[in-house]
């Protein structure tokens, strides 16, 4: 019969380019699960590189005067709602803690496309209201900005969740200064920078500054990008003129000079906010 065989013939017909269709499929499939691969594998080989030699840590505390006492935590501006950052105004600040920090588990990518690879962790002192995990989400988008450090060369960040060469802690003010006592006197109000990491007062953290000019999320900028300044061997610097935004690595909380408080180095055009070296 004829029909039969004819039907014979477009089922077979039918089923050859159906295989045809699905070898060709599988074969764009496999061209992208390469290209993906190829792409993957210069990510690990980017992050793999050695780092060049990092500068030499100067340690460093803001230790010259003692600060003017902060504002009670009412007279400043609340962050505005809905910023990622939002300030957690209502986190005690205990004067003293244990001693001991938990890390944060979070790890992420290179920021900075050269110097040094300095990979952080990020530690918050045990019985602080402050989920580890949280801080270092806001340390890593602060050190990717780019009015910061990694996006002028000055060095590439990479949060870690272990075996970090720099370790970020949040204390409370009697632990730093027990951890600042080395690089100078920070008496339960300022920050400080030492061998191997930095010391965030958890009073800074939670409070800001007075001097500074914005809720404490922004003030947090500062405190980030002036200390690990120093870790990049920065000193301080004094205002460069009435008016002028002051550098990240002037002693803000001691005075402005007349300078306008400011968190970062670099301005949005990427101009490195300068100011004359303090001795
Ligand atoms: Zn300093």
């Amino acid at each position: 019969m004829w029909i039969p065989s004819l039907l014979a013939c477009l089922l077979l017909l039918a089923a050859i380019v159906y295989a045809g269709a699905t070898l060709s499929g599988s074969l764009v499939e496999a061209a992208k699960t390469a290209k993906a691969a190829k792409a993957a594998k210069t990510e690990q080989t980017e992050q793999a590189e050695k780092p060049a030699k990092s500068a030499r840590p100067r340690a460093s505390a803001e230790t010259a005067t003692i600060p003017t006492p902060p504002p009670t935590r009412d007279s400043r501006p609340a962050a505005s709602p809905g910023t990622p950052s939002a300030s957690p105004a209502h986190i005690a600040v205990p004067r003293s803690g244990p001693g001991t920090f938990t890390t944060a588990r979070s790890s992420g990518a290179v920021v900075g496309g050269s110097g040094p690879l300095h990979r952080y962790e990020v530690q918050v002192e045990d019985g602080v209201d402050i989920r580890p995990e949280k801080a270092a989400a806001e340390i890593q988008t602060m050190l990717a900005d780019p009015r910061s450090w990694a996006a002028h060369g000055k060095g590439r960040f990479q949060l870690v969740a272990a075996h970090a060469d720099v370790i970020i802690k949040i204390a409370t003010p009697a632990t730093t200064d027990r951890l600042c006592a080395s690089a100078g006197g920070t008496h339960g109000e300022l920050n400080c920078e030492v061998s191997g990491g930095v010391i965030v007062n958890l009073k800074r953290w939670v409070t800001g500054s007075p001097e500074y000019n914005g809720p404490p999320a922004e003030y947090r900028n500062l405190i980030i990008n002036h200390e690990i300044g120093h870790l990049l061997g920065y000193g301080h610097m004094d205002c460069p003129g009435p008016g002028r935004a002051a550098p990240a690595m002037m002693q803000q909380i001691k005075g402005l000079h007349g300078c306008k408080s400011n968190a970062w180095p670099y301005t949005k055009d990427g101009t490195f906010i300068d100011g004359p070296p303090v001795p």
